[in-house]
């Protein structure tokens, strides 16, 4: 069924009659002019094109940057990345959000380590076998790294062919997916598929964008259905995601001889493994947080309110109040999940997701001196 559903989308978008093959030339002439300069693209080792390929999706190259030149510098090496500390690796990974990513990261490194000697297998088929590595990250990997001629179809190519061919098929089902990777591969020339990859992809970040695209300066303008329809920004169509859940919480900063009572998650869900202000769910009175901080075993003066913060999750949103509450005396366990932490101790080894950024600055002012 899904093969006949895929054959006749197919053959709607071969009725436009574009020559899409015969674009790869001007797309590689135009990338040669104009591709941006980044750090991995200039050493295109597979080891560097896998790690800002994972920390590419969902985050911006601007805000990727240092954090990819800083993840470098202290884990040059898939050995280095497999034997790391997470400490470490969560430290390096903080702020940048989705830290599975750097889970699996460093899982599928133990598994080239052990599996294939340290190098990243060369094979399509073997690199979707490893942790976090979907059809994208192996079609990157391959053909940038490997000069494998296979497809790497993200959002930006989805927009820019769903444009070529002014295409209203729905971008966010897999089948509709499964039909723009089949003919972005025939698209694909048998000389440089890596470069024609980047080419389509930075034609999508950096022309091609999505509410206004530029097409004054695109190179293939003179093939595109939907600047010949003026339709360009209208799509493409992508169905709207489930709407996500509002979650309130209260956050506790619970402070003691200079330093901040933290606790780590659990090991598996939402933030798993990361350091935490203590939360709760739900937004808590004064009186109920001097109870809260008292099943913790934190007996505190009157607590003070520390204001209020949301943070967005791809399917929740935290929507915070926080209270800063002086230890008086504390029972409460050192060891385990919990840890009272130094200022110096967050900056430099306690990884804490920026969920907490907006108390972490509340922090600063209140323990960095200290
Ligand atoms: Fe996108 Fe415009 Fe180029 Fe068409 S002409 S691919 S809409 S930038």
């Amino acid at each position: 069924m899904r093969d006949q559903i895929n054959k006749a989308l197919r053959a709607e978008i071969e009725k436009q009659n574009v020559p899409l093959a015969a674009l790869s030339g001007d797309l590689l002439r135009w990338y040669d002019r104009h591709a941006r300069i980044l750090p991995w693209r200039e050493q295109p080792d597979p080891y560097r094109v896998w790690v800002s390929e994972i920390m590419l999706q969902q985050t911006r190259v601007e805000a990727v940057r240092p954090y990819f030149e800083r993840f470098m510098e202290a884990l040059p090496t898939v050995e280095a990345l497999a034997d790391a500390p997470e400490e470490t690796l969560m430290k390096l990974w903080e702020g940048l959000g989705y830290y599975n990513r750097a889970r699996n990261l460093q899982r599928a490194a133990r598994m080239v380590v052990e599996q294939y000697g340290g190098v990243l297998p060369s094979s399509y088929e073997q690199l979707l076998s490893l942790p976090g590595i979907g059809e994208y990250t192996a079609g990157a990997v391959a053909s940038i790294a490997y000069g494998i001629a296979v497809p790497a179809v993200d959002g930006n190519v989805l927009r820019v062919l769903s444009r070529l061919l002014a295409s209203e098929a729905d971008i966010a089902q897999p089948k509709v997916k499964a039909v723009f990777r089949g003919i972005a591969a025939d698209m694909q020339p048998s000389g440089r598929p890596g470069d024609y990859n980047q080419a389509m992809m930075e034609l999508g970040a950096t022309v091609c964008v999505p509410a206004s695209p530029r097409c004054a300066a695109c190179p293939v303008a003179h093939s595109c259905m939907a600047r010949q329809l003026d339709c360009a920004a209208a799509l493409p169509i992508k169905s709207p995601k489930r709407e996500r859940r509002r979650e309130d919480r209260t956050v506790f900063l619970i402070l003691c001889d200079g330093k901040v009572l933290i606790r780590k998650r659990a090991e598996s869900g939402l933030l798993s493994g990361m350091w935490e202000l203590p939360n709760v769910q739900g937004r808590l009175s004064e009186e109920q947080a001097i109870r809260q901080m008292e099943e913790w075993g934190i007996q505190t003066a009157a607590p003070r309110e520390a204001g209020e913060s949301k943070h967005v999750f791809t399917h929740v949103e935290w929507w915070m109040q926080g209270y800063i509450g002086m230890a008086l005396h504390t029972r409460c366990t050192v060891s385990g999940e919990w840890a009272w932490a130094s200022w110096k101790q967050l900056q430099e080894s306690h990884a804490m997701p920026s969920a907490f950024r907006y108390y972490r600055e509340v922090l600063q002012a209140l323990l960095a001196d200290e």
